[in-house]
């Protein structure tokens, strides 16, 4: 095998760890811990983890800057205020030097130790290796059901397959970061950009667990608008079905004006129709609202990235011994 790291097969990894934290104060000390525990005798792997703080409301800042007194493996980065986890872990991926990089959530769903095995694939040439689910059963059943949909809807229109059941938690080389860091996009699908990078990539099954502690950020609201934000930046093809639905309906509506005019032809003028009128018109009227949303959703997107704003703005960036 050609492995452009295969001298890593034993020596020391730089790893970094990167943990979006968006009022985690509950958290953060399990969190550590945890690490602490997992990492304690793995003298080859040298760690730092770059927590980036979200514009949190509760005590998360004070508390990851009182760890840091006491622990220098841990580097701080304080974005202006709450952009969102996939510009939080961009402006991680960013800060991170390690040679190798995992995002991770402070909330121990993804269990540490699966990091370790990761680290064995990555020390026989792969460049990525993501965290597969093998159960969601700690997911509500709505959350599953709708992930299930989002993923084979996206699957089927998008350029870009997204790996199933597959979360930001993976562990990525430093030539798989660097490459993220050239996407110039500031609306930021960070599974989609994973995936479009490509790379070599494996995976380790790992069972997802229940939050340790404080409750989850993301509502279904927010799901929703995240599905979206997923498929309209990898696929054009909402945009397209219109053309074909608008030959099909255009189609059906001649057949039918063909119609009617021989009918008229044959047994004259009748008034009745006002029924059949009014559904064609609020159907049609309904399918073109539908339209012109599509439209704007892929305008606003355009509109947005046309101003180039950053992705994330940083207070500060506390490293250790600062
Ligand atoms: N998070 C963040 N910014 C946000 C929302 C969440 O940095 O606006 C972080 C959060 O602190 C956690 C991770 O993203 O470390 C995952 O969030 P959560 O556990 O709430 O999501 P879920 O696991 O329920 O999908
Ligand atoms: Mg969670």
């Amino acid at each position: 095998m050609t492995h452009q790291h295969g001298t890593q097969l034993t020596g020391h990894v730089q790893l970094s760890l990167v943990i979006p934290v968006f009022n985690e104060a509950a958290t953060i000390d399990l969190f550590i811990a945890r690490i602490t525990d997992v990492f304690k005798d793995e003298t080859l792997i040298g760690l730092e983890m770059v927590f980036v703080n979200d514009g949190s409301t509760d005590t998360t800042l004070d508390l990851l800057l009182e760890r840091q007194q006491t622990d220098s493996r841990l580097r701080i980065v304080d974005l202006s205020r709450n952009f969102g986890k996939e510009a939080a872990l961009t402006a991680g991926l960013q800060t991170a030097t390690g040679q190798v990089v995992v995002p991770i959530d402070v909330d121990l769903q993804d269990p540490p130790e699966v990091i370790l095995e990761m680290i064995a694939l990555w020390r026989e040439g792969y460049e990525v290796v993501l965290g597969h689910r093998v159960s969601r059963k700690t997911d509500s059943w709505a959350k599953q059901t709708s992930a299930n949909w989002f993923y084979r809807l996206h699957n089927k229109i998008a350029e870009q397959h997204l790996p199933e059941n597959v979360g930001d938690f993976r562990l990525m080389d430093r030539c798989v970061v660097d490459a993220l860091q050239t996407l110039p996009e500031s609306r930021r699908f960070m599974k989609g950009l994973f995936a479009w990078v490509g790379f070599r990539t494996t995976h380790v099954n790992y069972e997802r667990l229940e939050r340790v502690a404080g409750a989850s950020k993301f509502n279904g609201w927010r799901l929703w608008n995240f599905a979206l934000e997923g498929i309209t930046s990898f696929s054009t093809e909402p945009l397209r079905i219109w053309t074909y639905l608008g030959l099909f309906v255009s189609l059906i509506s001649f057949s039918f004006a063909i119609f009617i005019i021989l009918r008229t032809l044959i047994s004259g003028v009748d008034l009745p129709g006002y029924a059949s009128l009014m559904v064609a018109v609020t159907f049609l009227g309904g399918l073109q609202l539908i339209g012109i949303g599509v439209l704007g959703e892929y305008l606003g997107r355009t509109y947005i990235e046309s101003k180039r704003r950053p992705v994330y703005l940083v207070r500060r960036v506390y490293d250790p011994k600062d």
